[in-house]
């Protein structure tokens, strides 16, 4: 079993490196990072506090990068942790390909006429909704 962990953090790797990067960025502007069950939890300083300043369609609370996991405090992190591993899974099965898939999954979503973050099948996964179709009327 250990192997296989140690394969699902190789095949994120890549991505993993970018949110130690972003995680470091998070820590020189003040913020604070902790270790949780295998994830590196990042939050806080100026940068996290940035976050939630971005523009209406980029702004966001959390976000996962391979294991990495930045957010706007660690408040907000243990709020948000459950759906957040739903996305450090989809990063340990996907790999190199899990933004891609991610892109692509919420361009379908639009070229449907739906949203392309609500309604992406990697977003329905993780609010637990992929049983129901998404909503076309939304
Ligand atoms: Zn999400």
């Amino acid at each position: 079993m250990k192997a296989v962990r140690a394969l699902a953090y190789a095949w994120a790797a890549p991505y993993s490196a970018v949110g130690a990067m972003l995680a470091l960025a998070v820590v020189l502007s003040g913020g604070r990072a902790r270790m949780h069950r295998g994830v590196l939890e990042c939050a806080g300083g100026a940068l996290g506090r940035a976050f939630s300043h971005l523009p209406a369609p980029l702004a966001f609370s959390a976000i996962t990068v391979g294991h990495v996991v930045l957010g706007l405090d660690h408040a907000t992190l243990a709020a948000v942790r459950e759906h957040e591993r739903v996305h450090v899974g989809q990063y340990e099965r996907w790999g190199p390909l899990f933004v891609p898939a991610y892109l692509v999954a919420g361009l379908i979503e639009l070229l449907r006429g739906r949203r392309a973050y609500r309604d992406n099948y990697f977003e329905r996964q993780a609010y637990g909704d992929t049983d129901r179709p998404a909503d076309p009327a939304a």
